[in-house]
């Protein structure tokens, strides 16, 4: 049976009109005046007055991951029922081998915590955190099980690579086509001034995290790998960018017509540092993050960014902890579990943030959170677009349905979001994953369907 939803604003990267969608089982049949292909069977929805969007894509979560010796609150589970509830139908997570594993074993690692257990669908980029003839060896067998993204870490002595490694990973991927994501922060100076801190007395302060993590120290890292990556000849992405020093390195290394992607996130945009200075420790240890949430005028200069065109993805880096997790860290701010929730909320907080308050247009939001991606990570036009052909994930977005966000109401089992109170414009009304409805008036209905994505190599 087919379904035809009548009467909303389909949204793209280049703007948005009115269309219907005529949806024939996993996929899109046509946009436009499709009534006449509509036999008398199939189901009619009316979404006049919403906004039609490509299902979101959220290219950073981290789900089922230990760190700081404990698990994230969300598993692939909870995790992607998150994800579908809040418009994301496609989530890619970082398979995460330890030093000394093959990428083999982390991918197959990551299946068994993933398959059969998704909500929405689902990949993964690998990441690096070990470099030598074994690995590289490993390299093309990743892209043949769909793996084209990787990432590494400038920052953690467990993930750290030294630079003659970084250089050799990046030819070896820009060889394969290949891309690779930089976790963007000095290890060295940041480790000097934790020390400097708890010597200080200010083990229990949570501000001692954002103090010990400045922003020109993430921006010491971008410069580094950009230059790094010159060397290499490599396109670099740099994931959860936080501030304006760091897009001043990014500018410079485009003007030397390197090819730069930039991920942001919701809460760098929406959020400044103040929140670390709570009096309150548990409010204040809830934001703890790395990078860390920087000031006004750098989430400023982010969304400048993004207008422009500069920014490319926004994704969420969705690493949950309860706050009796965060609470590990009480004594000793190193021991907070970095990482915020952010699955369930970033399409009505881009949303709220950006087109409803006028930063942005409803066509870069497409671009950041569908096209983009899609494009990024290997999955257009089968992800990103809504087009004859694509796979029917649709976002029914109702920009009049406002509410209040309260983590406990959230499928995340954080419990917490780090958007507390916040009031949105719109909401995310239903969601459909290939066709399916998933999400009805904001409950998810749909299953555990989502599949495992074999990804392409980049086109953006
Ligand atoms: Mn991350």
């Amino acid at each position: 049976m087919k379904t035809l939803l009548r009467g909303g604003f389909v949204v793209t990267g280049k703007g948005s009109h009115r269309a219907d969608v005529l949806i024939d089982g996993e996929t899109i049949e046509a946009i436009g005046h499709v009534l006449s292909r509509a036999p008398w069977d199939t189901e009619v929805v009316d979404v006049s007055g919403c906004y039609l969007f490509p299902g979101f894509i959220d290219a950073h979560t981290h789900f089922d991951l230990d760190v700081c010796n404990t698990t994230t609150a969300d598993d692939f589970d909870s995790g992607t029922r998150a994800a579908i509830r809040g418009g994301t139908t496609t989530i890619i997570d970082f398979a995460c081998p330890n030093k000394g594993e093959t990428l083999h074993h982390g991918l197959q690692l990551w299946h068994e915590k993933a398959d059969g257990r998704c909500w929405c669908d689902y990949g993964f980029h690998m990441t690096i955190d070990d470099w030598n003839a074994d690995i590289e060896g490993e390299l093309d067998d990743m892209f043949a099980a769909g793996i084209s993204s990787f990432k590494m870490y400038l920052t953690y002595p467990a993930m750290l690579l030294p630079d003659r490694a970084l250089y050799e990973a990046l030819v070896a991927l820009r060889k394969r086509g290949g891309v690779c994501g930089f976790h963007c922060e000095n290890a060295g100076v940041i480790d000097a001034k934790i020390a400097e801190l708890k010597a200080a007395g200010l083990s229990d302060k949570v501000f001692s995290h954002p103090l010990s993590r400045p922003d020109y120290l993430e921006a010491e890292a971008v410069g580094r790998i950009l230059r790094i990556a010159e060397a290499a000849d490599a396109p670099v992405i740099l994931v959860h960018t936080t501030n304006r020093a760091s897009l001043q390195e990014v500018d410079a290394a485009r003007k030397r017509a390197q090819t730069v992607y930039v991920e942001t996130c919701p809460q760098y945009l929406l959020l400044d540092d103040s929140v670390y200075y709570d009096a309150d420790w548990a409010e204040a240890a809830k934001y703890v993050c790395a990078p860390p949430i920087r000031k006004k005028e750098d989430a400023a200069a982010l969304w400048r960014a993004l207008r422009r065109g500069d920014i490319q993805t926004v994704s969420t880096d969705h690493c949950s902890f309860t706050a009796a997790q965060k609470d590990m860290g009480r004594d000793d701010f190193t021991k907070i579990p970095g990482g915020l929730a952010g699955v369930e909320t970033r399409g009505e907080l881009i949303y709220t943030g950006g087109v409803a308050a006028k930063r942005i247009s409803l066509s870069a939001m497409c671009r950041a959170l569908c096209e983009n991606p899609a494009k990024l990570y290997g999955l257009y036009p089968r992800k990103g677009v809504l087009e004859a052909g694509s796979d029917a994930d649709i976002v029914v977005y109702d920009p009049k349905a406002d509410h209040v966000l309260r983590g406990a109401e959230l499928a995340s089992r954080a419990g917490v979001t780090p958007f507390e109170g916040f009031r949105t414009s719109g909401s995310v009304r239903a969601v459909y994953l290939r066709g399916t409805l998933a999400v009805e008036r904001g409950e998810v209905v749909g299953g555990q369907n989502g599949q495992y994505l074999a990804r392409g190599k980049c086109a953006l």
